[in-house]
């Protein structure tokens, strides 16, 4: 016997239903490559998406299951595409701006993309790459001069298009399991990988992020979309501030400290994401532009573990909350985010931070255990260290046109890469990649550990710790640094004494390099790879 309920489709047209029925008048702010300032509200986000979809369909012929690339800022056009591009049955293939030429190539051939809506400003690291890709029939470009040229072939506006678009495209055939977007991951170990998102998984997803124990999004915020909308559909973000009727702002290429204080002061923002990174900047810039006070009051951070003092410093100084979360491509991202339970109130200050500084907990919706090398689980004591394995609603089955199992168990858990230690609460704490783990004289040493204490030293803007290859430990640690202040050097004696009341002697590194940059991914995260073979070759 079945339950007796209706089978209603869990779609991201629904969500774009939802939000032109219930929100019309809510905002979208874009401001827009030349800094214009775009606004415009649910209603005609949901009326552009359509003719958006009646023109792939009878414009460019696509239908169910082709891939249309994106290669664009965070705008209300890429906002558009998000919708408009599966509302055809197409999949919107979300093209990271910042891989290399040769991966961008890779992907744009693997995914057999027909076409590709690109931003104007970006079309020169198209030009190079167009001898080489085999499938797309053309481009549409967005926010073009009117004297705009390009050796691209066969191109034309967006406003073009869409001008020649019927508003009445029919997306009832869409169905929750059909794929409605997908992202590479940014393939630091080797080729780009594919990972191919379903509207169910989609949607789901977006549910509980905006969930109070997790993002909180509700129709009292408005969300500054920092998150590329090229990096995991911005974390889903924009899903999640439609269905609960949010005002969304977007920058797109402004991500200077200066440029998203401006907005978040101009547009009253109160609720961002991004990488620690950015929080980094935006805090400096505060700091020296002497702001005291700003309308945020909390930022949802991931994508690189953060230091604790940022934590510290955003709620002491300017009563923002920093909320932790952990995730990756695979997982549409979002998987743990860490907030305090009325049973937190009578810790310490110091307390309160060290809980918050750990990833948080597992969404509903999804499953973590950490595996001990001998293939067992480890406790939930906080202390014993396994890979993070994940299973729920929106984690990768399989990678696109990818044979190989490697990253799935047998028992069906996606095996992340990322090593953790879990608290008798469910806080996750991460503490490495395995690949990235420091083994020294056959004891581990957690790289993320020593980079957050490092960086709570005065003087360091950043750190990054990797492991060099030694010859009686096998391994040791090497600390990276770049400066707050060039002027103000950091010795080594000065690390170690400033590293001895918190880590083991064997834990602190031996050696230290002041760097003036620390090489990073395209997604913005310490590239340790690129660090280990500088280091190899001498050059580090
Ligand atoms: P990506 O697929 O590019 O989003 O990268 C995912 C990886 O970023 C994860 O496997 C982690 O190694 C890392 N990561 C994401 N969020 C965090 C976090 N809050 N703390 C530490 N590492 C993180």
């Amino acid at each position: 016997m079945e339950g007796l309920m209706m089978q209603y489709p869990l779609t991201l047209t629904m969500i774009l239903e939802h939000g032109y029925r219930i929100h019309p008048t809510k905002q979208i702010v874009s401001i827009l490559p030349d800094k214009r300032r775009h606004q415009y509200t649910f209603a005609d986000l949901y009326k552009r998406s359509k003719r958006l979809a009646h023109a792939l369909r009878h414009q460019l012929g696509l239908g169910k299951g082709d891939m249309v690339g994106t290669y664009a800022w965070n705008h209300h056009q890429h906002l558009e595409m998000y919708f408009g591009i599966p509302a055809s049955g197409a999949i919107c293939h979300t093209i990271n701006i910042r891989l290399s030429a040769t991966q961008t190539e890779f992907i744009v051939n693997h995914a057999e993309d027909k076409y590709i809506f690109i931003d104007a400003t970006l079309v020169p690291q198209f030009e190079k790459i167009r001898s080489a890709l085999t499938t797309v029939r053309g481009f549409i470009v967005l926010n073009a001069p009117e004297d705009f040229t390009t050796t691209l072939h066969n191109w034309q506006h967006y406003e073009e298009l869409l001008s020649r678009a019927s508003e009445d495209a029919d997306w009832s055939l869409i169905e929750e399991d059909d794929p409605c977007a997908m992202c590479y991951t940014s393939g630091t170990t080797g080729q780009p990988k594919g990972v191919l998102y379903s509207h169910r998984s989609t949607v789901l997803h977006a549910m509980s992020v905006c969930m109070p124990n997790h993002a909180n999004v509700s129709f009292h915020d408005t969300m500054l979309i920092i998150v590329p909308q090229f990096h995991v559909m911005a974390w889903g973000f924009p899903f999640a501030g439609i269905m609960a009727g949010a005002r969304i702002v977007f920058p797109s290429m402004h991500m200077q400290p200066e440029s998203l204080i401006r907005i978040i002061l101009a547009e009253n923002v109160n609720k961002a994401a991004a990488v620690p990174t950015i929080w980094l900047g935006v805090y400096a810039a505060l700091k020296s532009g002497g702001i005291k006070s700003i309308p945020l009051k909390e930022l949802i951070v991931g994508g690189a573990a953060v230091p604790p003092n940022l934590i510290e410093n955003f709620q002491q100084e300017f009563n923002i909350t920093v909320v932790h979360s952990w995730g990756m491509t695979e997982t549409s991202p979002v998987v743990t985010m860490g907030r305090l339970q009325p049973e937190h109130a009578s810790l310490s200050d110091e307390q309160k931070i060290t809980l918050r500084a750990r990833q948080g907990q597992p969404l509903f919706g999804t499953e973590i255990r950490i595996m001990k090398e001998d293939h067992t689980p480890a406790p939930w004591d906080g202390i014993t260290p396994g890979e993070v394995q994940v299973r729920g609603a929106w984690v990768i089955e399989s990678y696109y046109q990818v044979k190989s199992r490697d990253n799935f168990t047998e028992d069906g858990w996606f095996r992340t890469g990322d090593v953790a230690t879990m608290d008798p609460q469910g806080y996750m704490q991460i503490t490495d990649r395995t690949k990235d783990l420091i083994k020294s004289g056959g004891e581990w040493i957690s790289s993320v550990a020593l980079e957050l204490s490092i960086m709570t030293h005065p003087k360091v803007r950043e750190a990054s710790v990797i492991a060099i290859p030694d010859d009686k430990w096998l391994e040791r640690p090497l600390a990276c640094v770049v400066l707050k202040d060039p002027e103000e050097i950091i010795s080594h004696q000065e690390l170690t004494e400033f590293l001895t009341p918190h880590f083991a002697k064997f834990q602190i590194p031996d050696q230290l390099r002041i760097l003036l940059e620390i090489p990073k991914t395209s997604v913005g995260k310490f590239d340790k790879k690129e660090m280990r073979r500088l280091y190899a070759e001498g050059k580090l």
